[in-house]
């Protein structure tokens, strides 16, 4: 595949003016802060481009011009995911004793990890769909070089309906960088911090800093005296015996100022040494809280907070608890994240991963995007666009958008109703939060016993399939990865799955059966099916509908499956003997794609509808020997299983 800079080569022949016209974001020319011109970091090259205005439509209005939440940022449970946070570094300059080992985490080599441009991308692709929040988090966000000119793209996107765009940090170098950020949109700071006492600061941190800090809070009080409209959060993990007999003195920070207070329950997380002894829950927060201040009131939460909220009469901020251990908040989690080296995590406590950076990297020849060849992207973009009738959509967006956008439905759609409970998680294998920003340190936790959940299900198979992929390249042997490579159509050079391009293939008429077979323990059912005395009713006949129906559903249940046009379904099931029913189902289709996984997925959903039907009788069933025996059509012609 030719690269991107190529590519612009051939067609930057057309000459195009690069001019500001409102949809070309990212051709937005410089500004310049005080603040930020004296930071070493390289500076934004972009103008924040005016935000909407947003008084102007009335609430009527807004509401007749609502467009319908995506579709590709729903999941099964109706919650619509318009907060994305993005993980943009490993690195940090604490070592927090619930987060990080002493000696740090080993660092992903750079090209692992995703660029500036990549972020932007990825941002407007989901703010496209109807994300109106980026969080941006770590690591420790302002360690990474070009936090600021990142920050500034990403406030670009506030035209295009983002709108808030907060940081999470430890606040150590913020009160240097707080004001350029202001300028990018920044809506809202979440600071870590643990203790009000230096010295403690230093043990919980392993590294001095607190004055650091405290300057950062001041700073941001200031900016917000001025109109910055800053929302304040500050973050404490609470761990019994190291700085529970500090929640008071927190509380106390919510007299005078205008900051919400959030205690968090301490949560595991690989490493970092959890005890259900040392959690400190939030009813014992509570009342702890109550006996000194009983008046302690709940207030209403916000719409998706994931935070407890309440209030002490008379004080002016507030308080919050995340209760991630005893109280899980899933039903109105509208949350999904992007790791540092660019996998979507729907679940922060789930293990499932699926890499967007290597679908992004494809329209780069895998290679990273980086500035230079984002701007030959652009440039192919607008060259294309000449003529065209005036497009709404930014430019920059991932010329293999489609792709990205089918496997984040794919993601989101596979997102459970809950994260496991306490008793679970305290077992589970995840990533150290700071490495929710990371993949393959994760490649230990692949290879080690990951726990049923891990490996059931599309992402148990994609972690399987990496799996496959680390192997290979641990053995490093060429041959074998050229064999391997060639089986796993579904699986990219890296190991992500993907769905296979199946735009090159030729129309033709495919045909495919597979067989299985469902064996009773004894005769009893058998007997009740043929004189059709099942108290449930007919199971031949609602089998045969179930698999019929369970064919034409088959891209809905496997993940990478193309939809098609059935043309034809046939479920056959048998009785053999006075223990077995035989089951047969042939799809058949015009189509670019075989229907073996159609045939497969009739055949064992008519099994398993036997299967339900029959249970009350006989306790032993047995579904066993589903397989394709028939296979044609397409390049491979006539196939069938001796
Ligand atoms: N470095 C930044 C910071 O500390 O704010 C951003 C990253 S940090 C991983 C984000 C948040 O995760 C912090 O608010 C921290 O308190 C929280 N956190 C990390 N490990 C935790 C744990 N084991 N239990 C509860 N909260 C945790
Ligand atoms: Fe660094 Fe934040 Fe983790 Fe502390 S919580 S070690 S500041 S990433």
């Amino acid at each position: 595949m030719r690269s991107i800079r190529h590519l612009a080569r051939l067609t930057s022949r057309v000459s195009v003016p690069r001019q500001s016209d409102g949809a070309l974001v990212f051709t937005r020319h410089v500004a310049s802060s005080s603040a930020a011109a004296e930071q070493p970091e390289p500076q934004p090259t972009h103008t924040i481009p005016p935000p909407p205005p947003p008084s102007v439509l009335s609430r009527r209005d807004r509401i007749r011009d609502a467009k319908p939440f995506s579709d590709f940022l729903t999941d099964t449970f109706h919650r619509q995911h318009d907060y994305l946070r993005i993980s943009v570094t490993e690195r940090c300059n604490l070592r927090c004793l619930y987060c990080m080992p002493e000696e740090g985490v080993p660092l992903s080599p750079d090209r692992n990890l995703l660029t500036s441009p990549e972020i932007v991308m990825l941002s407007s692709i989901f703010v496209s769909q109807g994300v109106s929040k980026i969080r941006l988090t770590g690591g420790e966000p302002t360690v990474r070089r070009d936090i600021l000119p990142l920050m500034h793209q990403l406030g670009a996107l506030r035209p295009y309906g983002l709108r808030e765009l907060c940081i999470t940090t430890n606040g150590i170098s913020l009160h240097r960088k707080l004001d350029s950020m202001i300028e990018s949109g920044l809506t809202g700071v979440n600071l870590s911090l643990d203790t009000l006492d230096p010295w403690q600061f230093q043990i919980m941190t392993r590294r001095k800093g607190f004055d650091a800090v405290q300057k950062s809070i001041d700073r941001i009080l200031e900016m917000n005296s001025l109109g910055a409209g800053v929302k304040l959060k500050i973050n404490c993990v609470v761990m019994r015996g190291l700085n529970d007999r500090e929640i008071l003195p927190f509380v106390e920070l919510t007299r005078e100022k205008d900051l919400e207070v959030r205690f968090i329950e301490y949560m595991p997380f690989d490493g970092n040494k959890w005890s259900k002894g040392k959690m400190f829950s939030y009813n014992e927060m509570l009342d702890v809280i109550r006996g000194k201040y009983p008046d302690l009131h709940k207030v209403r939460d916000e719409k998706n907070d994931t935070s407890k909220t309440w209030k002490i009469p008379g004080f002016a901020g507030r308080l919050g608890f995340i209760t991630s251990m005893t109280h899980n908040f899933c039903g109105t989690c509208n949350r999904l994240r992007i790791t540092s080296d660019g996998n979507l995590k729907v679940c922060l406590f789930g293990n499932a991963e699926v890499s967007l950076r290597d679908i992004l990297r494809k329209s780069n020849s895998g290679d990273p995007i980086d500035e230079e060849a984002f701007e030959a992207m652009k440039q192919i973009e607008m060259n294309r666009r000449q003529g065209l009738a005036g497009t709404e959509l930014p430019l920059g967006v991932a010329p293999n958008e489609a792709e990205l956008l089918d496997v984040i439905r794919i993601a989101v759609k596979g997102k459970k109703a809950k994260h496991a409970g306490l008793g679970e998680l305290e077992h589970m294998k995840n990533r150290p939060m700071i490495l929710i920003a990371r993949q393959l340190i994760s490649r230990a936790m692949l290879w080690s016993s990951a726990s049923p959940a891990a490996t059931s299900g599309y992402f148990g198979q994609q972690q399987q399939l990496r799996r496959l992929s680390s192997s290979r390249s641990l053995r490093n042997d060429k041959e074998d990865k050229n064999q391997r490579t060639a089986r796993l159509t579904h699986v990219s050079e890296s190991g992500s799955a993907h769905m296979v391009n199946i735009s090159e293939k030729q129309v033709t008429s495919r045909v495919a059966t597979a067989a299985c077979a469902v064996h009773f323990s004894d005769d009893t059912a058998i007997k009740l099916i043929r004189e059709n005395q099942m108290k449930k009713g007919d199971v031949l006949g609602v089998a045969r509908v179930a698999g019929i129906m369970a064919a034409k559903r088959t891209p809905d249940l496997i993940p990478l499956c193309h939809p098609i046009a059935i043309s034809r379904v046939s479920v056959d099931l048998e009785v053999a003997g006075n223990r077995q029913i035989e089951i047969r189902a042939t799809v058949s289709c015009d189509g670019k794609t075989g229907v073996e996984m159609e045939a497969l997925t009739a055949a064992s959903s008519a099994a398993l509808t036997v299967y339900d039907m029959c249970k009350a009788v006989d306790k032993g069933m047995k579904i066993e020997g589903l397989r394709v025996v028939l296979k044609d059509g397409g390049k491979s012609g006539r196939w069938e299983m001796p």
